[in-house]
């Protein structure tokens, strides 16, 4: 679904991303690990074209993204392309982002109806189906303020579900909640990975990445140190990096 090749990524003068290789095909879990500062927030904004890069390939789906100016300019080219990717690629944030003047229902409604321009009876249903998948469905009607942090992400899981994408982008999706909050969320991830869905999540969660990824990818200063399968990764780490990494977050 994505692909990434070569990704170099600087804020001015400061090189956050040195040349990162990710892909995640359909069905996919890649959870993207490593210490703060690594990059990994960045990379997940690149997959989507949140943010521009210097220089490497993003395909969607096989297709490049095409770009305009230099290696210092560079921006995607097309912006019907930059939203089709953006719209099929949703991402699901640290702080859940709803908008506090908007009930649940409205919110999960918001993008499709006005960003896809879906029927709103159809996209009604749906939002409702998602809602009671991630096991809110009895707050249609309530703002985000009447809601719990772990009900405010299930919520925002749910809006991206109803977009239809190809692929869910998590930021660390649990690290803004309660431990006994997180663990719903967790479900609910456990769940859509169960599902097949195709899903890159940025996780400091180390139990969850070995229950769900497929594919495990250790990033530290900007490049990948260590990637595999978890049972690989967790259990006989190669680099001393990773096993320092893993040790401090027991
Ligand atoms: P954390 O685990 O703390 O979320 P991270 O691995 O997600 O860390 P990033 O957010 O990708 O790290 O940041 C990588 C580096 O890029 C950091 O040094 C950060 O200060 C810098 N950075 C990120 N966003 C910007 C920005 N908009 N402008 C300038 N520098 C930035
Ligand atoms: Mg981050």
């Amino acid at each position: 679904v994505i692909e990434i090749k070569n990704l170099h990524k600087s804020f001015g003068n400061l090189e956050v991303l040195k040349g990162v290789d990710i892909t995640a095909r359909r069905g996919d879990v890649v959870s993207l690990i490593g210490s703060s500062g690594s990059g990994k927030s960045t990379l997940l904004r690149c997959c989507n074209l949140l943010e521009d890069s210097q220089q490497g390939e993003i395909l969607f789906k096989g297709e490049p993204v095409r770009w305009s100016g230099n290696s210092h300019t560079r921006r995607p080219a097309d912006a019907r392309q930059v939203l089709r990717i953006r719209t099929n690629l949703s991402m699901v944030f640290q702080q859940f982002n709803l908008w506090a003047h908007l009930t649940i229902l409205q919110n999960v409604m918001e993008a499709p109806v006005t960003v896809l321009g879906r029927d709103k009876k159809e996209v009604e249903d749906s939002a409702r189906r998602y809602l009671e998948k991630v096991g809110i469905g009895d707050k249609c009607d309530a703002y985000p303020a009447q809601l719990s942090g772990g009900q405010q992400q299930r919520a925002a899981i749910a809006r991206g579900l109803c977009m239809e994408p190809e692929a869910l982008l998590f930021d660390e999706p649990t690290s803004a909640l309660d431990p006994e909050l997180e663990q719903e969320v967790i479900k609910v991830i456990k769940d859509l990975a169960a599902e097949g869905r195709t899903m890159i999540i940025v996780t400091h969660d180390m139990k969850m990445a070995a229950d769900i990824s497929s594919h495990v990818v250790f990033l530290h200063q900007g490049l990948i140190e260590e990637e595999g399968l978890p049972e690989d990764l967790f259990t006989t780490p190669e680099s001393p990096r990773l096993q320092g990494f893993l040790s401090a977050t027991q």
